[in-house]
């Protein structure tokens, strides 16, 4: 990074991740190197003592070796839509953590803040849960239910229409590995119209192929999850044409407060905005 930006590796994530993917696509590599032989022994131990026991576990050493390094997905933002108490739009039905997009959090994520957020929405779920606890005949219960039924009942629509595929096997590690590099690759740190629209292609494929549904395997059911995030973020990202926090478009660089200082928010089929 030394030339690229004043404060080379120390520069904003964002920064620092173009550059390695960058240099990565240049060189056909997965990886690039991470050269911290030219600070001090005595720096290094104190500042990162766990990484250093790691490296030497797989026998390395951070002050004389170069370390093979390559960006990683840390935070999601977006997620369920929920208030400030955790509850989503169906009565008793809560999300906090990475799941849920509480508000707590802008374009991009504060260093440290989800953890935190987990803790104090985690925390308010349960004074919300417990107060409605002591309520009584607030039909509560029912309503949760009648919720959760209602999504049940159109997923079984989907399961019906799927029942001639129920004999195929599909090879769901594979199918699981793609998704995961064509997020990475296409949807991940840079991303513009034609990488998502490839990317939507292979999950719409998958997601409307009926071999994926009745079947009553896990690793099955989670792909289908999978699936379905993706595409909201697919959605999403495809939607939003500009750039801003964590969401970087090549072909929309710079932000647009006039047509974007907004929410997208994603139901079922339809799309709204919400102004921030
Ligand atoms: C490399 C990295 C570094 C990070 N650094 C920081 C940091 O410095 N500070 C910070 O605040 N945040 C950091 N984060 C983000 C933070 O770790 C996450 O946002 C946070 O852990 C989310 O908590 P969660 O409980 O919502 O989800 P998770 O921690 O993902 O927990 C979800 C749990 O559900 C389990 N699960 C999944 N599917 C099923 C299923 N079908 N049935 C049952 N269980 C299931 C999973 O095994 C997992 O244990 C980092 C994340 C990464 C990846």
């Amino acid at each position: 990074m030394v030339g690229r930006h004043p404060r080379a590796e120390l520069a904003p994530r964002d920064i620092v991740v173009k550059e390695m993917i960058r240099v990565m696509d240049k060189c056909g590599s997965n990886h690039v190197y991470l050269d911290a032989t030219h600070i001090p022994e005595s720096h290094l131990k104190i500042r990162f003592p766990n990484i250093i026991s790691k490296l030497r576990e797989n026998g390395l050493n951070l002050k004389k070796d170069l370390i093979k390094v390559s960006p990683a997905e840390h935070y999601l933002n977006g997620g369920i839509k929920t208030d400030y108490k955790g509850k989503t739009n169906i009565e008793g039905l809560y999300c906090c953590g990475e799941a849920a997009a509480t508000g707590a959090h802008g374009a991009n994520r504060l260093a440290s803040n989800s953890l935190m957020e987990g803790l104090v929405y985690g925390w308010k779920i349960y004074k919300d849960i417990e107060k409605k606890l002591k309520q009584k005949n607030t039909g509560y219960e029912n309503k949760t239910i009648e919720g959760i039924n209602k999504l049940l009942d159109e997923a079984k629509i989907k399961k019906r229409k799927a029942s001639k595929f129920d004999d195929k096997k599909p090879d769901i590690k594979t199918l699981t590995s793609d998704l995961k590099n064509i997020m990475t690759r296409k949807v991940g740190i840079l991303r513009d119209a034609q990488s998502l629209k490839e990317a939507g292609e292979f999950v719409d494929f998958h997601i409307n192929s009926g071999y994926l549904y009745n079947k009553k395997d896990k690793n099955i059911l989670e792909f289908v999850n999978m699936l379905t995030v993706a595409r909201l973020i697919i959605k999403a990202a495809s939607l939003r044409e500009e750039s801003r926090g964590t969401h970087q478009r090549n072909d929309f660089p710079k932000k647009d407060d006039k047509n974007w200082k907004k929410h997208i928010i994603l139901k079922q089929n339809k799309v709204y905005f919400k102004d921030v």
